[in-house]
């Protein structure tokens, strides 16, 4: 029935998956054959109801608050116990606070066994977000980002125009989108953005299909005490001796494996590494 399942917890289950934007053409193929789970996927309800990217509806809560009202919204739609939900963002890097940054998160809403798992990934991504005032500019900006297997969403001056175009994603689109937003222009100038939706943006497909492993991983780490998947690191412990000197350095020691459902806890020390970087040492490398 399910000859590559590698986890026998959830086997033989529906799940629902609310999405307008064919996400279940990213998260199913991941999860299905691993977890023996069918994706029950649903485009009837308006997920763009619960926020969008185009800013014309906010989003109320936090992007994983979100997520889960979206799964629960799926799950009560199907009568199903089992549900799925992904919810992005984008802002800049937590590191430099320059780069763009998207985030991704998966959660797993299980009612029969009272419990929640996500899945996350995150990491830099492509952008564009800039106001030009020809159309040549205009196609080398694009063009530059990706377009068009990655689209682009026009507004006329700037990015708090409420008149905007979304969906574009052919050049001859695009040049129309671009006439439409200079004619309704005030200052003679088009402003272009990228679109976040999944469909319309590769890197954030990739995105959620990291964060569909992770949530894979998650899922397949039991916890010793009670066998409860979703035992998984909620915490590091720095420390990792110098390679040169032995003092203790920021590099992770050990790592703190917590179950969600127990709560019991275990430090394990990281075997991949028994030294830090000589560099990371605050000692040798002041
Ligand atoms: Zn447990
Ligand atoms: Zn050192």
């Amino acid at each position: 029935m399910f000859p590559n399942a590698t986890n026998t917890f959830f086997r033989g289950r529906e799940t629902a998956l609310l999405t307008k934007h064919h996400k279940e053409q990213l998260i199913a193929p991941l999860l299905e054959p691993f977890l023996g789970i069918k994706v029950v996927q649903l485009d009837d309800y308006d997920t763009d109801k619960l926020g969008t990217f185009t800013r014309d509806v906010k989003r109320t809560g936090t992007q994983l608050e979100t997520a889960r009202k979206k799964a629960r919204i799926g799950m009560e739609l199907t009568g199903l116990k089992l549900g799925l939900a992904n919810e992005g963002s984008f802002g800049v890097d937590p590191y430099t606070g320059f780069m763009p940054w998207n985030i991704e998160v998966i959660v797993l809403i299980d009612d029969i066994h009272d419990l929640e798992i996500v899945g996350v990934a995150q990491g830099s991504t492509k952008i564009v977000q800039e106001k030009v005032d020809n159309l040549e500019k205009a196609r080398r900006l694009v063009a530059d980002f990706g377009f068009p297997a990655s689209q682009v969403i026009v507004r006329p001056d700037d990015g708090e125009n409420p008149y905007f175009v979304k969906g574009v994603a052919t050049w001859d689109q695009f040049e129309a989108a671009f006439h439409d937003c200079w004619r309704l222009s005030k200052q003679g100038l088009v402003f272009i953005e990228s679109d976040f939706r999944a469909h319309a943006n590769p890197a954030r497909q990739n995105m959620i299909r990291l964060a569909a492993i992770n949530l894979l991983l998650k899922l397949h780490s039991h916890c010793p005490n009670c066998h409860t998947p979703g035992y998984w690191v909620t915490e590091t412990k720095p420390g990792l001796p110098c390679e040169y000197c032995g003092a203790p350095t920021a590099v992770f020691r050990a790592q703190i494996y917590r179950c969600p459902k127990c709560d019991f806890s275990k430090e394990v020390v990281r075997s991949d590494l028994q030294f830090a970087d000589q560099g990371s040492c605050s000692l040798c490398n002041p």
